[in-house]
């Protein structure tokens, strides 16, 4: 069955965005993994330790959810057992993005979840994006601290480490990832010239009500406005 299907597409669409991260500088060395989820225990995977912004689509791994090569050809990055653990505990996961962008880590550096009812954009789209403990990479620590908000949120910040963001197809993960990161970065900014403002209860309630209107999807998290605690 799997023969008949071309993905080939897909593969392009990996190493896509593996320039489009590379470029944004969201990634160092080679760092960052991407996964796709094409039935429902076959995915295409990144391969391990080369640069996303330099990947051959045909060398994307394809694999099994148990990480087991399905082609004989390639290796499964040692994170896989993170993206496992998120298809596992949603079928509505269709791809996930893993990087290191800097302004979003940065705050899972200083210990803040980018919680606080900022942008409006984040607020309709991703809502908080909340803060998992740090787990050491590769080893299954890191995804431990990740399980309370897999099905909670399609984006989150890792402790001291990066971003993680899934969506139903790749680009969508990606184009969440994009706005996480420029959401860190104006709050970063705004810091600088003076102090981060939010928006009140009344306009975050108009937004979720906008966002449940428009059908968008439920994993969402509700925002920090002034004066809301922690
Ligand atoms: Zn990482």
């Amino acid at each position: 069955m799997t023969q008949k299907i071309n993905f080939d597409p897909i593969r392009k669409d990996l190493c896509e965005i593996g320039r489009r991260v590379f470029q944004h500088g969201w990634v160092a060395a080679n760092d960052g993994n991407f996964s796709v989820r094409l039935a429902e225990d076959e995915f295409l995977v990144t391969p391990t330790g080369v640069s996303k912004g330099f990947m051959d689509p045909a060398k994307m791994v394809y694999v099994n959810l148990a990480g087991d090569s399905l082609d004989g050809k390639g290796k499964v990055s040692s994170e896989w057992k993170m993206h496992r653990a998120s298809y596992e505990k949603r079928s509505d996961i269709g791809a996930i993005v893993h990087t290191h962008c800097p302004h979003a880590t940065a705050f899972s550096v200083a210990g803040l979840a980018l919680d606080k009812a900022v942008l409006p954009e984040q607020i309709y789209s991703l809502g908080a994006v909340p803060l998992a403990p740090y787990g050491q990479p590769g080893t299954h620590d890191l995804y431990q601290g990740m399980l309370p908000f897999i099905e909670k949120s399609n984006a989150f910040l890792l402790k001291n480490h990066g971003v993680v963001t899934y969506g139903k197809d790749l680009w969508e993960a990606f184009f969440r990832h994009e706005a996480l990161e420029h959401a860190a970065r104006i709050q970063i900014l705004a810091r600088q010239v003076g102090k981060v403002e939010t928006l009140t209860r009344d306009q975050v309630n108009a937004l979720y009500e906008a966002r449940t209107e428009a059908g968008l999807d439920p994993h969402w998290i509700d925002c920090r406005c002034e004066g809301e605690e922690e």
